[in-house]
């Protein structure tokens, strides 16, 4: 089994999950809210080969955290995963709108800039601006799950990216 969207680092006990996780023979994909939080949470993780971990900017967190960009771009360079990035469309996002679209969008275009990335993808109340950014940056196939931790699909073994969706 694989876990496409698990935030391992604000689980109380990291460790304890990691080690479940290696005995369970599970393969995750651990997603950062903020570019800072990737160098510790990819810490924790460093010594289980199954567990990988994504950089991201979290959309609820757009407007507070745009100024970490430089950060993301940064350290792109040298990560295979990205998540979570995407849009939150919800009543109390909403307000925030334009910052989240700033985010995703330079994050879309330095993602395919740097050759494409595999994405973890927030959709909440989004999902039609979340494919229309995708889709201009790089055609591609996808999953959704229904909430955080929902396995992909397997009749898309070659995604590159993976949609988180909500209500
Ligand atoms: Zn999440």
């Amino acid at each position: 089994m694989i876990d496409f969207h698990c935030h391992l680092d604000l689980y109380p006990d990291p460790a304890g999950v990691i080690d479940d996780c290696r005995r369970r023979g599970l393969y995750v994909l651990c997603v950062t809210t903020t570019p800072t939080a990737w160098k510790g949470t990819s810490a924790l993780a460093e010594h289980a080969p199954r567990i990988r971990t994504a950089l991201g900017l979290h959309p609820q967190l757009a407007h507070e955290r745009r100024g970490e960009l430089p950060l993301f771009d940064e350290l792109l360079p040298q990560i295979h995963y990205v998540g979570e990035v995407g849009l939150d469309g919800a009543p109390e996002s909403r307000p925030h709108w334009h910052a989240q679209v700033a985010v995703f969008e330079h994050i879309l275009a330095t993602c395919s800039a740097a050759g494409g990335r595999i994405m973890s993808l927030h959709s909440r109340r989004a999902s039609d601006a979340v494919l229309a950014g995708k889709s201009k940056t790089s055609p591609c196939q996808w999953s959704a799950g229904n909430d955080a931790g929902a396995a992909p699909s397997s009749a898309s073994p070659s995604a590159s990216f993976f949609l988180e969706t909500g209500k």
